[in-house]
């Protein structure tokens, strides 16, 4: 056996291991599927349209689709849009477009919520028909007076045993709009005594006369969450209802609405630990509030980790799918490290992206012995590790910039690069070697001179070897444009919040090049293409401030991290 059959062996191997260990939820289903309980399996994303998706959102997205599409089941994309007060159309576009980038793919046509409005009222009926709910006159504050507390039951409503049909004709005149808001609701009629306090004759309908950006007017009446959510499930045959832990405690009442309205194949509800990243903000709110403080730019500022703003800042729909794949799935709460996002999207760039070459902050080399004038086309391959990405041309001429950094006038030990009387590789190009240099008034370095080899043309010689390879532009063809390097908006010295709760922001988390200097391949480049800047970094040419020509570029990430996949 050959090496190369060896490992891919291995490969398979591994692959195998990793289908082995599935985690909890399909352990679940399996057993499920086993015993007869489901036949097939529907899942479903239900975003609230009251702001944009996050990374967090993603781990969801592509769970549940990743589930039906294991499971050869459906997955179904549902507008959770029973608040009218927060939501709006811009929010449900946007998280269509999010969905869609990320690659899961919903069946039939987009669900909402408020098209169950209808059917919602009717099982609130039937609730009140069954003797399980009932409408309360109690402010909101008697509620949560009555309520009780952790270690206290709490108080039955004076209004709890209204009789049934007092019940109906009161539920009918609220959806008529006789009431006001918040003079009357309807509550589920559980136990006022239940250690669970959500099991407290739960508040399941509540008066708010609101347009709803889809419905308009014709609802005065809103069902809860704790209603709306396992009823939607109920109504789309919803097989397993994933969702986060914060609903571990609302289960018992999910279980009550299934079974008291009465479904022969009530939903399945399971819960998983929420994406969290380490000093990162997430998290709906807390990305709302940057957006309103002005502290970002809009929802999808390259800093956040808004989908729309790491498709922005130029990460890659299978960066993400990557890292919530390796992220997993678990009941246990923890912490991911942002470097391990980072780590996923250069593992998707390194051999997907074109490396050409930038240098950010130039300085001047002549070679003082290149013809005076000449200008020669070098032919350069896009991707050293990729052949099939192909190769370009790059000039080259007697000036060219390099990095201000691969200079040093008088240089430490092991400093491999350009300093007097040392020869390094132009990258591709020639080897060249330091004669002098000038300096402005100020003593800083104006002009590197060398001198060239022609016989090392393509960086190449058989017969001496050079420590330092840097890359460079042609001076005359040299293409200006802006770059924008970009930190964590969160200081991590000091954590994501002070004692006050704001913000601790780091005052650098945008740092704008404007001098840096491109071969001029920049002039084709599309906005929204990703390249490597040769030993600089991961790019993208921002989708918004970008034009052909006149590109804008936004770090992705740099090329090194100390963070190593174990
Ligand atoms: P946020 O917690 O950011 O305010 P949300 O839960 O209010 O978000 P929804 O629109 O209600 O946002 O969420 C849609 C789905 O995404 C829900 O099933 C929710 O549990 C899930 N989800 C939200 N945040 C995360 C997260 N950080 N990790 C995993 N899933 C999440
Ligand atoms: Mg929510």
């Amino acid at each position: 056996m050959d090496k190369e059959n060896t490992a891919d062996t291995l490969n398979d191997n591994s692959v195998a291991e990793v289908k082995e260990s599935k985690n909890f939820i399909e352990q679940i289903i399996d057993n499920d599927l086993e015993q007869g309980k489901v036949s097939s399996i529907v899942t479903r994303f239900p975003p609230e349209p009251n702001g944009y998706l996050h990374i967090g959102h993603a781990k969801s997205i592509l769970l549940n689709y990743g589930i039906a599409q294991e499971y050869g089941g459906r997955f179904n994309m549902r507008f959770d849009d029973t608040n009218p007060g927060k939501e709006k159309e811009e929010f449900a576009n946007s998280i269509i477009e999010d969905v869609k980038w990320l690659g899961a793919k919903w069946d039939g046509d987009i669900l909402y919520a408020s098209d169950y409005f209808e059917k919602m009222y009717e099982a609130a009926v039937t609730l009140i028909k069954k003797g399980k709910a009932f409408v309360c006159d109690l402010t909101a504050d008697e509620i949560r007076e009555y309520r009780g507390t952790l270690t206290e039951p709490g108080k039955e409503s004076p209004y709890r045993n209204r009789s049934i049909e007092e019940n109906l004709k009161l539920f009918e005149e609220m959806k008529n709009g006789v009431y006001e808001d918040g003079a009357r609701v309807l509550r589920a009629k559980i136990d006022m005594a239940a250690p669970n306090i959500n099991m407290r004759d739960p508040v399941i309908y509540r008066i708010a006369h609101l347009s709803h950006h889809r419905t308009g007017d014709k609802w005065c009446i809103y069902p809860m969450y704790d209603l709306a959510h396992p009823l939607e499930d109920a109504f789309e045959g919803i097989t397993h209802s994933l969702c986060t832990l914060e609903f571990e405690d609302h289960r018992p009442l999910y279980d009550w609405v299934v079974e008291n309205v009465g479904f022969e194949h009530p939903p399945q509800q399971i819960e998983f630990a929420k994406l969290y990243l380490k000093n990162v903000v997430t998290g709906k709110r807390y990305i709302k509030k940057l957006v309103e403080d002005g502290i970002v730019d809009g929802w999808n500022d390259p800093r956040l980790v808004s989908i729309s703003g790491l498709r922005r800042r130029g990460y890659t729909p299978e960066s993400i799918r990557k890292f919530v794949e390796l992220v997993g799935v678990t009941k246990a709460q923890g912490e991911v490290e942002f470097p391990m996002l980072e780590y996923c999207v250069r593992e998707d760039l390194k051999l997907s992206a074109k490396r050409i070459m930038a240098v950010l902050d130039p300085v001047k080399v002549v070679i003082d012995n290149y013809p005076e004038g000449g200008t020669e086309m070098l032919t350069v391959p896009n991707n050293t590790e990729n052949p099939e990405l192909g190769e370009r041309s790059v000039p080259f001429s007697k000036e060219i910039y390099i990095e201000r950094e691969d200079f040093m006038e008088d240089p430490p030990k092991k400093y491999f690069r350009l300093f007097p009387g040392n020869e390094v590789r132009l990258m591709n190009a020639y080897f060249v070697k330091c004669t002098g240099f000038e300096k402005d008034e100020s003593g800083n370095i104006s002009v590197i001179h060398c001198e060239y080899d022609p016989a090392t043309r393509g960086g190449n010689s058989t017969e001496r070897k050079v420590k330092g390879t840097i890359h460079w532009v042609s001076a005359q063809h040299a293409v200006k444009a802006p770059v924008r390097l970009y930190e964590n908006i969160v200081d991590e010295e000091k954590g994501v919040y002070d004692e006050e709760g704001n913000l601790n922001v780091n005052p650098n988390s945008l740092q704008i090049v404007e001098n840096a200097l491109f071969e001029p391949y920049v002039n084709e480049i599309q906005p929204g293409e990703r390249f490597q800047f040769v030993r600089n970094g991961y790019f993208v040419s921002d989708i918004q401030d970008s034009k052909l020509k006149e590109p804008v570029f936004n770090r992705i990430v740099s090329l090194k991290s100390s963070f190593k996949l174990n």
